[in-house]
């Protein structure tokens, strides 16, 4: 079922709960481990997903994507902050979320409840946490694939959270 842009907004007061949980997809995580762990993934392109905590049911909304510079392939981050509006927090590096600050030119450590959210996520992952995940949080797609962020129509890819092109390759 394709849900209207109208049953997917909520009014928004603040950073948190902008997208409503009623149209969100739960997946297992193993849909998403592929994405993050596979640094070669060119295609990789902003696919959203809601990362729920189990224990304060506080949710972010994220995008990634990788992008390559100087031979290496970054993985960004960026966080949802208005209904589909996504906000660059900075790219994955040693187990934080990192970021250049325009001004004085220096690597910062980018430290907010969001960033510490996706680097924690990341780094189980990367870690091959999967129990501690699976225990401590949800993860849900938002009717788009998780990796090109195009809409999902078949049930198959709604479960997946990955259309037939992106499941391919
Ligand atoms: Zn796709």
């Amino acid at each position: 079922m394709q849900l209207t842009d109208n049953q997917r907004v909520t009014q928004v007061s603040d950073n948190q709960q902008v997208t409503t949980m009623s149209n969100l997809h739960k997946i297992d995580q193993s849909n998403i481990i592929s994405l993050i762990t596979n640094m070669d993934e060119k295609n990789l392109n902003g696919g959203a997903f809601t990362i729920r905590s189990k224990r304060t049911g506080k949710d972010y909304t994220f995008k990634i994507s990788h992008k390559p510079f100087n031979g290496f392939n970054y993985l960004h981050t960026k966080v949802e902050t208005e209904y589909m509006n996504f906000r660059y927090m900075g790219y994955y590096r040693e187990g934080q979320i990192m970021r250049r600050d325009k001004q004085t030119k220096q690597l910062k450590v980018v430290d907010t409840p969001a960033s510490t959210a996706i680097s924690w996520f990341i780094r189980m992952i990367k870690a091959g946490n999967f129990d501690i995940l699976r225990n401590g949080v949800d993860i849900f797609h938002i009717g788009k694939c998780l990796k090109c962020g195009k809409p999902l129509t078949d049930s198959t890819s709604i479960e997946y959270g990955i259309g037939p092109i992106c499941r391919n390759k």
